[in-house]
């Protein structure tokens, strides 16, 4: 399989150049040249476990032989602590996929366990190292620093607003006292370390000098490792109520989780509606019922990974939306950045997309949600998934199986759990009471440029 730029500006290339690159030369983003109709399959892959299947689809996507990527893989499921890795279960009428029995308790695990086995994988064949520099605001970065902790040819530098991220996520990074991870507590807000961020990435003489490599949702491996668990869980569904079809209610941020869906859509697995679950920052949502596609300011909610104004991978939706059409899709780019805003117009019925509908639950909706499947189902749902239950089950059609997409652990936060339930009981995970006995490591530095640079001088791998 070769990958393509949606800005069309750069020649196709493979699998391994596709996960390194990141972002494509021209800006784009990369997307494989065409998607495989695998619906004459689906009935054979309907029985395999999660690794048997993971593999089964990533082999459509990528030039490694099936041993080798059968063993990443199975590395990349060591650290969950569920046989099932992404296990469904039934509540209520609703379906509800665990995408959090990995190590930082939160969906992005899945992806960046796999990652960092590819990384690796890939920079031992080529002789190489890289320096990972991210910035995150909570999630992200902890998922990273677990991905490739311990790696050997790789060096992980992770940047987080000091004093302004929850301890749960504080603690799941600097906990990690692997000589290849470095935290960064910079004196500053989170823009600001997305500022330092883009000044290191744009120094293009260091960052070649440096090997330096990004982990966040834009990478095609991020996506490709996402598609698997709407595989499965739609087949355990299907077994489980003898459906045809099924939904999925998916808690956005990037794009990045509803995009896997949207391609498994595409594959052939029988996806009837894909509805996208927004918090009070609703730019996703108010696309997908106008046709514009406008910023707004950013809004602090009680579902902190997905507040973001401007989605990185919506550019891949548009990609399709536009009918494959690079350069139709490079001046709307451009457009946009000059503008502030894009539109697209509504397909003839009147919809703006065929499979996705959108809605937004506030901080009230939220909050009730959480109470009410304590109450009536035991179920403790944390604040992001509770965002894609409130928005699932308000815009679900009856007629086929509705499944949520469960993000995180309510034991990730606390905070929304006990100002929906009343009770700080509820929420117990026995790897978030270890991490408040366990030693730390962090260096405190202060918003500049340059300072971060000499960090990854004096500590990367050159
Ligand atoms: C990152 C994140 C999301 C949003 O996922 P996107 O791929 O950015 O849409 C939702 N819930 C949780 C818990 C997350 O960490």
């Amino acid at each position: 399989m070769h990958y393509v730029s949606t800005r069309g500006g750069i020649e196709p290339v493979g699998f391994q150049d596709a996960v390194m690159m990141g972002l494509a030369p021209d800006g784009g983003l990369l997307l494989p040249a065409h998607v495989p109709d695998v619906t004459d399959r689906l009935d054979a892959w309907r029985g395999l476990s999660y690794a048997d299947l993971a593999v089964e689809i990533m082999l459509e996507y990528a030039d490694l032989d099936r041993a080798a990527l059968r063993r990443l893989v199975s590395r990349s499921c060591e650290k969950f602590s569920h046989p099932d890795i992404t296990p469904v279960r039934a509540v209520g009428d609703l379906h509800i996929l665990e995408l959090f029995h990995g190590p930082t308790l939160a969906f992005k695990d899945v992806a960046l366990q796999f990652l960092g086995n590819l990384f690796e994988f890939v920079l031992s064949r080529r002789g190489d190292r890289m320096n990972i520099l991210a910035a995150t605001s909570g999630d992200t970065g902890s998922a990273a620093i677990h991905g490739v902790r311990g790696r050997e040819r790789i060096r992980i530098f992770v940047m987080h607003p000091r004093g302004r991220i929850s301890e749960v996520q504080r603690l799941q990074m600097t906990s990690v006292l692997d000589e290849n991870v470095f935290n960064l507590a910079v004196e500053g807000t989170f823009d600001d370390c997305q500022r330092v961020m883009k000044a290191v990435f744009g120094d293009l003489e260091f960052k070649r000098r440096y090997g330096l490599g990004a982990v966040n949702s834009i990478n095609w491996a991020r996506l490709l490792a996402q598609m698997v668990y709407y595989f499965y869980a739609a087949f355990r569904v299907q077994d489980m109520t003898g459906a045809r079809s099924v939904q999925f209610a998916v808690p956005t941020g990037n794009f990045g989780d509803i995009f896997a869906g949207f391609l498994a859509g595409r594959m052939g697995l029988p996806v009837s509606r894909l509805v996208l679950a927004t918090n009070e920052n609703d730019i996703l949502a108010r696309f997908f019922k106008s046709g514009e596609y406008r910023p707004g300011p950013v809004h602090a909610t009680l579902s902190p990974s997905m507040d973001i104004q401007v989605a990185s991978n919506f550019e891949r939706y548009l990609y399709y939306r536009l009918g494959e059409r690079a350069t139709a899709l490079r001046g709307m780019m451009e457009d946009f950045s000059a503008a502030g805003r894009l539109a697209v117009a509504p397909l003839p019925g009147g919809a703006i997309d065929e499979l996705i509908v959108a809605g937004t639950a506030d901080r009230d909706a939220t909050l009730q949600t959480i109470a009410v499947y304590r109450e009536r189902h035991g179920c403790l749902l944390d604040p992001h998934t509770a965002v894609g239950v409130a928005v699932g089950s308000a815009l679900r059609d009856r007629s086929a199986p509705m499944i949520c997409l469960a993000t995180a652990h309510p034991a990730k936060f606390p905070e929304a759990v006990r100002e929906a339930t009343g009770r700080d009981d509820l929420v117990r995970h026995p790897a978030v009471d270890r991490l408040r006995s366990m030693p730390t490591r962090c260096a405190t530095i202060g918003a500049g440029v340059d300072e971060v640079k000499d960090f990854i001088r004096d500590h990367g791998k050159g």
